[in-house]
């Protein structure tokens, strides 16, 4: 537990405290301000010490100051409100908590919203944990440039369902591995994105761009500022 969402209600006689992964209860939420759910935080320093040799490396370009812990909140396929965490580049930081709370007005479904740190910044095994993620420093998907998640500018939706693909001179890339079944987008899966829904729209109408839309690659989960 590196970090707390404390929801006060609205006459501020209570006050409840969450962590990241906890599932608010709905009675508990309708007391809420709505103000409260969804925080923009400096990097605490037991979230930094926990990025620091995983999604924040020696060679990071960005320097801690440049970056923003938030708390949000999202709605899981079953409709539980959950306490998702996320670290972003401070540029985006307000358009990110503002998508985040439209699209749990919305119960747009999203699965799990954790720090890829938890995943020893293994985009791979957190993509297949289906875990919702912005800043890693890493280079680009099968290349050496620096990947707009290194600049905390990038965030990947439901990854598992909306599978990174590039067909390349007969050869077929599929991350993760495990996304490879919903390649097929016409299948209407859980989480799956498709221009026009409703994340499709958040994204698009805080200035983003949808990494379904490639030509050279098709990024399903992927929207970057
Ligand atoms: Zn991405």
């Amino acid at each position: 537990m590196v970090a707390l969402l404390t929801l006060l209600s609205c006459s501020q006689r209570h006050q409840y405290s969450f962590a990241p992964g906890d599932v608010v209860p709905d009675n508990v939420l309708d007391t809420m301000d709505i103000n409260t759910r969804f925080v923009c935080l400096e990097i605490p320093d037991t979230v930094f010490d926990l990025m620091c040799g995983r999604s924040y490396k020696d060679d990071c370009i960005l320097s801690r100051s440049d970056l923003r812990y938030l708390l949000i909140l999202h709605r899981n396929l079953e409709g539980k409100a959950v306490v998702g965490e996320m670290v972003v580049n401070k540029e985006i930081a307000a358009d990110v908590l503002d998508i985040m709370e439209e699209l749990f007005l919305k119960s747009y479904p999203i699965e799990r919203v954790r720090l890829i740190d938890y995943y020893d910044a293994d985009d791979e095994k957190s993509m297949a944990a289906n875990n919702t993620t912005c800043f890693n420093w890493r280079p680009k998907s099968g290349s050496t440039q620096i990947s707009k998640h290194a600049l905390g500018l990038a965030i990947d939706i439901n990854p598992l369902y909306n599978p990174y693909y590039k067909f390349f001179e007969g050869t077929e890339t599929v991350r993760p591995i495990e996304g490879t079944p919903y390649i097929d987008r016409l299948s209407g899966y859980p989480y799956q994105i498709e221009e026009g829904d409703d994340c499709y729209n958040a994204f698009i109408s805080h200035g983003f761009t949808w990494g379904g839309s490639w030509r050279s690659v098709t990024d399903y989960q992927h929207f970057e500022k």
